[in-house]
C-alpha cells in the first residue's frame, strides 16, 4: 500500500542455500533486529578470521549462501512501532482495528497495513485456513488472522514466494515470536532429516520441537515451502510474553537463537 520495497541481503559463496525470514507478522518485529545482529556478528567474525557459535565464519560462508529477509511486513511494523501515526494508510488500519475492540491497537496488529495476515497467504491449505478463520469470525481485513481474498494476493507474500522460487533454498527458517517452540512439520508431511535438525535447534536454543497446532497448520510460508519443495523448513517461535516483546528481551532472544541462526547454514 505504501509502495515500499522488501529488502533481501545475500551473502556467502557456497552451494548450500538457506533462506532466513523475519517479521512476517507486524508485532513480532523483534525478529528483524535478530537477523541484523546475526548478520553483524557473522560479518565481524569473518573479517577477523574468527568463529561464530563455535563455527569458522570463513568456512560457513564458503559452504553456504545465505539470503536474509529481515522485514517481510515493513508497513505493519511501522504501525506497531509508532513510526506510522497519520495519513491514509494509518487511518485505514485504525478503522479496521476499531471493528476489533478486544485487540489492542496498534500493539495487537500482526497483519500488513491492509489487514491481511501475510503468513496465511500461501497456497498450502489456504482454503482450509480460510474456513478455520471464518469460523472464528474473521472474514475480512483484520488486525490478525485474515487470509486475504486469494492466495498470494498481498504483494509482500507474493514477493516472498517469488524470492523462494528464485533462490531455491535447501532449508528455510521463519522467525516469529511467542512460545519458545520450533515447528518443523506440515500436517502429516515429515521431511527426512527434519526431525533431527529440529532436535539440534532445540538443543542449542532450549526451545521445544512441536507439532503445529491444527488451527495454525495452514497457509504459512513454511507450510508452503515444505509442501512445494519437500525440504526442511522451520518456524522458530522466539520468546515468551505479549507481542510485541520489549527490547529488554532482546539479549536473551539473541543468545538463544544464535545457535539456530548459525547451524541453520550448515545442517543441510
Ligand atoms: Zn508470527
Amino acid at each position: 500500500m505504501l509502495g515500499r520495497p522488501l529488502w533481501a541481503l545475500t551473502l556467502g559463496a557456497g552451494e548450500n542455500r538457506v533462506l532466513y525470514s523475519a517479521a512476517h507478522h507486524a508485532n513480532e518485529w523483534i525478529t528483524a533486529p535478530l537477523l541484523f545482529s546475526f548478520l553483524e556478528e557473522l560479518c565481524e567474525s569473518f573479517s577477523s578470521g574468527g568463529t561464530i557459535f563455535g563455527q569458522s565464519a570463513a568456512e560457513l560462508l564458503d559452504y553456504a549462501r545465505l539470503c536474509l529477509v529481515p522485514l517481510v511486513d515493513p508497513d505493519g511494523v511501522d504501525l506497531v512501532t509508532g513510526e506510522l501515526q497519520r495519513g491514509e494508510a494509518f487511518e485505514s488500519a485504525r478503522s479496521i482495528a476499531s471493528q476489533y475492540p478486544g485487540v489492542p491497537f496498534p500493539d495487537g496488529w500482526k497483519a500488513n497495513i491492509r489487514g491481511t495476515d501475510l503468513n496465511l497467504q500461501y497456497p498450502a491449505g489456504w482454503e482450509t485456513a480460510r474456513e478455520i478463520k471464518a469460523a472464528a469470525g474473521i472474514r475480512g481485513p483484520a488486525p490478525a488472522n485474515y487470509v486475504g481474498p486469494a492466495p498470494l494476493s498481498a504483494p509482500e507474500s507474493r514477493a516472498m514466494a517469488a524470492l523462494c522460487r528464485r533462490f531455491d533454498p535447501a532449508l528455510l527458517l521463519a522467525f516469529h515470536t511467542q512460545g519458545e517452540v520450533i515447528y518443523w512439520r506440515f500436517g502429516d508431511l515429515e521431511i527426512p532429516g527434519a526431525r533431527d535438525i529440529a532436535a539440534t535447534f532445540a538443543a542449542v536454543s532450549g526451545y521445544s520441537p512441536e507439532e503445529t497446532p491444527y488451527a495454525a497448520s495452514f497457509a504459512g510460508y513454511r507450510d508452503w515451502f515444505i509442501q512445494t519443495y519437500r525440504r526442511p523448513g522451520f518456524t522458530i517461535e522466539c520468546g515468551k510474553g505479549v507481542s510485541p516483546l520489549p527490547l529488554t528481551d532482546f539479549p536473551e532472544l539473541r543468545r538463544r537463537c544464535l545457535g539456530i541462526l548459525t547451524l541453520g547454514a550448515l545442517v543441510t
